[in-house]
């Protein structure tokens, strides 16, 4: 059998200047559209998790919705939305982070977490770290217990993996490319 991350690595699509000159993004579409490697992530996920206790599974939208969502039924979690501003319904904290141009905001409702949960991060992708950044800083001033923030896909040459270890928030992620 393929090693795992070979396999993932092959179920995920490359697009040359998506969305703009210089970026190579790193479509999982495809990863989630075929059976057998949207399993084999999910299980690769999870598996240092399994029969510990997680009270939740926190996703950072759109993509970490997706992967969080399987992640949190496998492990009989609970899953909370972090996402873009304007979003959520009920009362919200926020956190700023910065984009390549200027910055944004995410939130998260202000009951989704009690002090002390053990929770779990996930998105798709770890770039500059600067969306997990933000994620971390809203889960840890609602008292959270962040075991890990775990990625499908590394960019280590930006460097984010190590900027949220920094923080403290052990990194787990499963497939690296070269590049940005
Ligand atoms: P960052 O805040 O720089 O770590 O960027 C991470 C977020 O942007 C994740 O939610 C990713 O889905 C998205 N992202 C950044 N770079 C890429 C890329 N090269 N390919 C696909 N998605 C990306």
């Amino acid at each position: 059998m393929m090693s795992i991350e070979q396999d993932l690595r092959q179920a995920i699509r490359t697009i040359p200047d998506y969305p703009k000159p210089g970026i190579m993004f790193r479509d999982i579409s495809t990863l989630l559209g075929d059976p057998r490697a949207f399993r084999r992530a999910i299980d690769e996920l999870v598996q240092p998790w399994a029969g510990t206790k997680i009270d939740k599974v926190a996703g950072i939208e759109a993509r970490g919705f997706i992967l969080g969502g399987a992640v949190a039924h496998q492990l009989s979690a609970g899953f909370v939305p972090i996402r873009k501003k304007g979003k959520l319904p009920y009362k919200t904290m926020r956190m700023a982070y910065s984009l390549e141009y200027g910055v944004d905001e995410m939130e998260i409702h202000i009951d989704a977490i009690a002090k002390g949960e053990r929770i779990i991060l996930v998105d798709d992708l770890i770039a500059t770290g600067g969306t997990a950044e933000a994620a971390v800083k809203l889960l840890q001033n609602m008292g959270a217990d962040i075991v890990a923030a775990c990625f499908v896909i590394d960019l280590p040459e930006l460097g984010g993996a190590k900027k949220i270890e920094s923080l403290g928030v052990p990194v787990r992620t499963l497939v690296s490319f070269g590049g940005h």
